[in-house]
């Protein structure tokens, strides 16, 4: 291989939004067979919003919102500024929150008003022992339309069902389609659950998700793929994707994403945006093709 005509790729990637870090990751990605990619803000805007909620009887819709906003002022996770966003809407004032904790993967808890609020997955309730069943039914039909289900609970008992979305980025269709068809395997990696996740692959066919990650379990499911003789890269753009993007063959970065994520990967797609890595894909080929 010779390093001039990798540079001169590397050069040619920067002008197409493609900022290669590791020079010997552009040689590498021509031989990815399998293209493993974050949901939130990788295949997503990752700006979600509120968009339904079905309040338990008894429970106002908008105090109950206030009280999830209260707790979610405590955490940096999307879908708590999509909470709190959405509470701001109603004009009303968010009240104080103490002993907030963050449980990751899971939700938030927090004391507002005396009372003690829980808001987070329906697993994550289940698990502070909140019986959430008699929700069951909405939460499967939020997540059924590709939305993230968050039960809100107040003093142990589920108070609200929040139905949160995250759109998909405009290229993000064309760009799978164009990466299945140079013959990449695309699996989704998402610490949502297996009903969301499935829904929203289905909308791009993707046909493997492999659904509630926990953050530090990414980079295993990396590993695992290259134990079984694949070429992986890996896209993603939060602070959990980090290990996962230094595991992989080709760790791929969105420009739009956290630092950590961005210093963790080999390639930085500079506007988040995953038709940039079609590009890099087919510049690493005819760099690759040159220099034999
Ligand atoms: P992702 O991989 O989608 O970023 P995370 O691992 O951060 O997911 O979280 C997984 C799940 O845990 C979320 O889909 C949500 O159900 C729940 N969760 C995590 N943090 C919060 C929070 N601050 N508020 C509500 N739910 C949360
Ligand atoms: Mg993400």
């Amino acid at each position: 291989a010779t390093p001039m005509s990798i540079m001169v790729g590397v050069g040619r990637g920067a002008s197409e939004g493609v900022l290669v870090k590791n020079a010997e990751a552009l040689e590498r990605l021509q031989k990815v067979d399998t293209l493993v990619v974050d949901k939130t803000g990788t295949l997503t805007q990752g700006r979600p919003s509120l968009v339904d909620q079905q309040g338990v009887d008894g429970h106002e819709d908008a105090r109950t919102l206030l009280l999830a906003a209260a707790v979610e002022a405590g955490s940096e996770h999307p879908l708590a500024r999509a909470v709190v966003d959405a509470a701001r809407q109603t004009g009303r004032t968010v009240p104080a929150a103490s002993d907030f904790a963050a449980h990751p993967g899971g939700g938030v808890s927090a004391t507002v008003d005396g009372q003690h609020v829980l808001v987070g997955s329906p697993a994550f309730l289940g698990s502070q022992h909140v019986d959430t069943h008699a929700l069951d039914a909405v939460v499967e039909a939020y997540r059924r339309r590709g939305a993230t289900a968050i039960v809100v609970a107040v003093d142990g008992r589920p108070a609200s069902v929040l139905a949160i979305a995250d759109p998909l980025k405009a290229t993000t269709a064309g760009a799978i389609e164009d990466l299945r068809r140079r013959r990449m395997k695309v699996v989704m990696l998402t610490g949502d659950n297996a009903t969301t996740a499935r829904a929203i692959a289905d909308e791009l066919h993707i046909d493997q998700v492999v659904a509630d990650v926990l953050p530090d379990q990414k980079h295993g499911h990396v590993q695992a793929l290259q134990a079984q003789g694949h070429t992986v890269a890996m896209a993603g753009d939060g602070v959990n994707d980090a290990p996962a993007l230094a595991a992989a063959d080709v760790g791929v970065a969105m420009g739009t994403g956290t630092d950590v994520a961005i210093e963790s990967a080999d390639v930085t797609l500079l506007g988040g945006d995953l038709a940039a890595l079609v590009k890099a894909r087919d510049l690493s080929v005819d760099t690759m093709r040159n220099i034999r």
